[in-house]
């Protein structure tokens, strides 16, 4: 199995060694990881599953043996076990890496091929299929679809994502990202290269739109590079390295050309494809045409957040949506960390900031912020019952007094909102940085009209 051969990207880090060689079997991380704790299974914590792995590698076990299917399957890949791991066992590494090598053994669906390898990949077939679920939805196909219970013949939980899908957009933003004009000659903060995401960019375009205008409220100068493509995250986690490696390439050509032209940073607005460029270098470690350009623009990743914090944002003096009616009344805010936002791109504290900023907004604390919320990528479609025990455990972790979920990745938003509908709350899940846009827009408002 091609676990044998597996060695970290920067061989220093352990000598050379294969990543599982580096556990000591302490069991730090059973704590922290969600299906060890929903199940008990040693096999289902990151400690067994290195230990399978270890197994599979050294012949010990087969690897179609189903003792480690369901565990590499199983695994969410959020990484939490490697931030408490004392010996920096990189689980995540591990995991994807088996999953390539059982790809055979773990024969992907007709609807996940389709959809991973066949649309997701190619911008121009991903934005005629968002133009298809905007006429369903906006049709009225979707209502009828209800009343003739067409919608019975999905599986359960996809029909339950039918009902929390936001209005996908009719024109990705890569679509509308007008041709390059030259730079202004000095911009206040910087130059900044937007970075749409797949998902983001159709379901949660507004998402981008409040990143291009707050960045653009704080002094930056920001391009939409039209010709970017999919971060490749979700193909990664499917075992489908060789996609993810040419989704990769196209994004270095992309944004190396970026990066030439002047661009200090490559914003993200999604954890997932943040973590995801993040990780390139390791990705392509193999491939010495691209590597340094891989690691370059690694190095100019950023999470939307962490931008504004680090460069300092403005304040807003009106309050964002929701937080002006019914009296003036607090809104109150639980933040939902991104796994891959917390755990591989290491930002938690930038998104609380800039909600703490904001006038009306008290950050109402969950407990185990932390905590996968069951999304993870597309888990949520192949184990729904791990996926939704994950999220009515954050539900329930959910302070009483929340009215908005903020989150910053579309499939953490996407899992909330089908918790708030299956918890019956009326909650409002939303993006940080659309929650400081809402207020600069409060705030425009409230000047015009003193000025008129
Ligand atoms: S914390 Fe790290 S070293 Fe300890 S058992 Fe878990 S993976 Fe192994
Ligand atoms: S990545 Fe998450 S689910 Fe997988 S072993 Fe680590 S903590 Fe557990």
């Amino acid at each position: 199995m091609a676990l044998r051969e597996q060695r970290p990207p920067e061989e220093g880090a352990h000598g050379g060694r294969a990543l599982w060689e580096a556990c000591v079997h302490c069991g730090f991380c059973l704590p922290a990881c969600p299906t060890y704790q929903e199940t008990g299974l040693e096999e289902l914590s990151p400690r067994g599953r290195v230990y399978l792995l270890r197994a599979a590698a050294e012949g010990r076990i087969g690897p179609d043996d189903a003792a480690l299917l369901e565990p590499v399957d199983s695994c969410l890949d959020c990484r939490a076990c490697e931030v408490v791991c004392p010996s920096g066992v990189r689980v995540g590494a591990l995991i994807e890496e088996a999953r390539a090598a059982l790809r055979p053994a773990r024969r992907p669906s007709f609807w996940r091929r389709l959809l991973f390898r066949h649309l997701v990949p190619y911008p121009r077939r991903w934005a005629l299929l968002a133009r298809l679920v905007r006429f369903y939805q906006r049709s009225g196909l979707s209502r009828l679809a209800r009343r003739l219970g067409w919608l019975g013949l999905l599986p359960e939980h996809l029909r339950a994502f039918e009902a929390v899908l936001p209005e996908v957009s009719g024109r990705t933003l890569r679509e509308r990202a007008p041709r390059a004009e030259p730079w202004p000659a000095a911009p206040r903060r910087g130059r900044v290269a937007l970075f749409t995401g797949c998902v983001q960019d159709v379901a949660f375009t507004d998402v981008n739109e409040a990143a291009l205008r707050v960045l653009a409220r704080n002094g930056y100068e920001v391009r939409v590079p039209s010709e970017q493509t999919c971060c490749g995250a979700l193909h990664r986690d499917e075992g489908d390295r060789e996609t993810a490696r040419r989704l990769a390439r196209q994004n270095l050509r992309v944004f190396g050309e970026a990066l030439e032209e002047g661009v200090d940073w490559v914003v993200t607005t999604a954890g997932g494809c943040g973590a995801a460029l993040l990780e390139y270098p390791e990705l392509l470690a193999d491939d010495p045409a691209v590597s340094e350009a891989a690691r370059r623009l690694a190095a100019r990743v950023t999470d939307v957040s962490q931008l504004l914090v680090r460069g300092g944002w403005e304040v807003p003096r009106a309050r964002p949506a929701g937080a002006d009616g019914r009296g003036g009344g607090t809104l109150q805010v639980a933040y939902q960390e991104s796994c891959h936002l917390a755990n591989v791109m290491g930002v938690r504290e930038a998104p609380r900031a800039l909600l703490r900023s904001l006038p009306g907004v008290r950050l109402a604390e969950m407990r185990d912020p932390a905590r996968c919320c069951g999304s993870a990528g597309v888990y949520n479609l192949g184990h729904p019952e791990m996926s939704l025990r994950l999220l009515d455990r954050k539900m329930r972790d959910l302070p009483e007094e929340a009215d908005v979920v903020a989150t910053g990745n579309p499939g953490c938003a996407l899992q909330m909102a089908l918790g708030a509908r299956r918890s019956g709350r009326a909650l409002r899940v939303v993006h940080p940085v659309v929650l400081l846009d809402e207020a600069y827009r409060a705030e425009e408002v409230s000047d015009h009209g003193r000025s008129g």
